[in-house]
């Protein structure tokens, strides 16, 4: 079978499906390779190790008539009609984005999502939300200490003292996790909330303190388990109290790195223009929520600014940033889902009855099957 990588061509998009470490599995298996001239280069890899790892180099038209085509983001209107309608893509399509799926069903191929996999322990080693997710964690500190005016760690100098930074986390899923980790390992004192019980233990077994906003009724402890590994919205009084609760850490924190989502739906907001108003000058929020619609309500898509003092990074593709790591991950999550998807004997063949095949294949012949 013909395995295309075309180079991905939305504006600030760094990453690629395959590296040359995937590349060499999926000839060794058989497969011819062909990757569009230049498709690696923001991460960092060059035709020539593309060529070393046994991949023919080709245009983009090259790369999406293949057989399976292997992508970060959906294709747009011209990419699709470059790709055959007895093809398959896999990539990291937006599956809540309708038009898209009606877009890429009206053109005839199949398309996997890989976002839709769902969080079951078979899925872990393709899970791109989590590979992309810890990435991205990482680099949100990595910004907020760049920003910050001040030390991280707590420093003991001739010329005095110096307090570590106070970071708040919202929202403590793959990339909040790791937002933790990643302050803690700065020297940073560490704050953080999220609405799903299991958390607390998580938060404290990093070193951080878990900021409890107590469940007062039944609905509200049930809403928290959240369904699948996910949040729910919480009702309006538990956000209420959450709220006033952020609102008073927030006063004390230098550095705010927001996360929290809702599969499907526009982030919560969490961090109200009030409590940017009350927070120290100088201090930083990144908002990894901005692309669904942001945590805070200042923050802006692809921009930083400052409002009331407070520096506002809303850089909506954190990954992206970190584009040969990201790749990589990426690129391996993509080959194991390919095991799913291709026999032994290397065709393929989808099976509608596994439970990530089905989860993750937004459209086939013609039909959007995501509802
Ligand atoms: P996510 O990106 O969907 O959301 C980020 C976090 O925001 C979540 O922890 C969520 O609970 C939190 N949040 C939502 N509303 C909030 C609010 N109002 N206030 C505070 N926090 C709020 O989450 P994610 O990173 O995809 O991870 C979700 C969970 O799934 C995690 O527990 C993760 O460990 C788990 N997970 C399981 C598997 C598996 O079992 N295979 C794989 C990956 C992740």
């Amino acid at each position: 079978m013909r395995i295309g990588i075309p180079a991905e061509i939305r504006p600030g998009e760094t990453r690629v499906a395959a590296t040359p470490e995937t590349i060499k599995k999926y000839v060794a298996a058989g497969h011819e390779v062909v990757v569009q001239s230049g498709a690696g280069i923001a991460s960092s890899i060059t035709d020539d190790a593309y060529q070393a790892a046994g991949a023919v180099l080709t245009d983009a038209a090259g790369a999406l008539s293949a057989d399976l085509v292997l992508k970060v983001r959906a294709p747009d209107a011209n990419e699709r009609t470059l790709m055959r309608k007895d093809s398959v893509l896999v990539g990291m399509l937006n599956p809540y984005d309708a038009d898209n799926n009606a877009a890429m069903a009206a053109a005839g191929f199949s398309a996997f999502a890989l976002e839709a996999a769902p969080r079951i322990t078979r899925a872990q080693s393709m899970d791109v939300l989590s590979s992309q997710a810890n990435i991205a964690g990482y680099k949100a500190v990595m910004l907020a200490a760049n920003t910050y005016q001040r030390f991280m760690p707590m420093l003991m100098t001739a010329a005095g003292t110096v307090k570590a930074a106070r970071v708040l986390i919202m929202g403590v899923g793959v990339a909040g996790l790791q937002a933790i980790a990643t302050a803690k390992r700065l020297g940073a004192v560490i704050e953080a909330s999220d609405v799903r019980p299991p958390v607390k233990e998580q938060v404290e077994s990093l070193g951080a303190k878990f900021i409890d906003v107590p469940y007062e009724t039944d609905e509200e402890r049930e809403i928290a388990q959240g369904v699948g590994g996910y949040a729910r919205p919480m009702p309006a009084a538990w956000m209420q109290r959450q709220a006033a609760l952020v609102h008073e850490r927030a006063k004390l924190a230098d550095i705010i790195i927001t996360t929290a989502l809702i599969p499907g739906r526009k982030a919560p907001v969490l961090i109200s223009e009030e409590t940017v108003k009350a927070m120290k000058p100088g201090s930083v929020i990144v908002d990894m929520a901005v692309e669904q619609g942001g945590n805070c309500p200042l923050s802006e898509l692809g921009k930083t600014v400052t409002r009331h003092g407070v520096h506002i990074i809303g850089e909506p593709n954190l990954a992206c940033l970190v584009a040969a790591d990201a790749s990589a991950l990426y690129a391996r999550n993509v080959l194991d889902f390919l095991k799913l998807i291709i026999t032994k004997d290397g065709a393929l063949a989808i099976n509608r009855e596994d439970e990530i095949v089905a989860a993750t294949l937004v459209c086939a012949g013609g039909e959007v099957l995501r509802k």
